[in-house]
């Protein structure tokens, strides 16, 4: 028998205590059944955070789940305090600090976490809205909270790349940063 949705989300409370001092940012911790070959998932749209756990996986491995859970734990937590979402220096030291030693599980080669592949925050400076995009986007935008209505130059987005948390550019002046090598 695996864990119901609510003792998940004790279990959750339970880690951010031990782990993180409380300072892991409010999670959704929810079952997916239609996981295949990943044991869970974290999206960082939203508020809050969702993390997503496979129900077949953890029906099969349920020593398991305590570990992927903290594992996406660590994902929402470097992306709280550090917008990083992959698997590098600051996630592997607070890795060691929870005593996980991989960053795979028990899914033999398969890589168990089927993370977001999206690259870039979309930040409006005036009213922090965000969002976040797999790709730089290719014509001008601008903040749909600041002017709900249409494209307005005087709300850009400033757009971030996710490892560095160097602007790149922002969405109104997008294609003048994406030529700057060139001049
Ligand atoms: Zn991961
Ligand atoms: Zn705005």
């Amino acid at each position: 028998m695996i864990p119901s949705e609510a003792d998940l989300q004790l279990l959750f409370a339970r880690l951010n205590y031990r782990f993180f001092n409380g300072e892991c940012p409010d999670c959704r911790i929810a079952y997916n059944a239609r996981f295949s070959n990943a044991a869970g998932r974290i999206t960082y749209t939203g508020h809050p955070l969702l993390i997503e756990l496979s129900p077949k996986h953890f029906q099969k491995y349920p020593q398991a789940l305590e570990e992927t859970l903290l594992h996406e734990m660590i994902h929402a937590w470097c992306f709280a305090k550090y917008r990083d979402t992959g698997h590098g220096a600051r996630f592997k030291r607070k890795m060691r600090e929870c005593g996980l030693t991989s960053i795979y599980h028990d899914l033999g080669n398969v890589r168990p976490f089927n993370e977001s592949s999206k690259r870039y925050i979309l930040r409006c400076e005036q009213c922090a809205f965000e969002v976040l995009r797999r790709k730089k986007p290719g014509k001008p935008a601008s903040c749909p909270r600041c002017d709900k209505r249409r494209f307005n130059p005087n709300f850009p987005l400033t757009i971030y790349e996710i490892t560095g948390l160097e602007p790149v550019g922002t969405t109104v002046d997008g294609l003048r940063a994406a030529h700057r090598g060139e001049r």
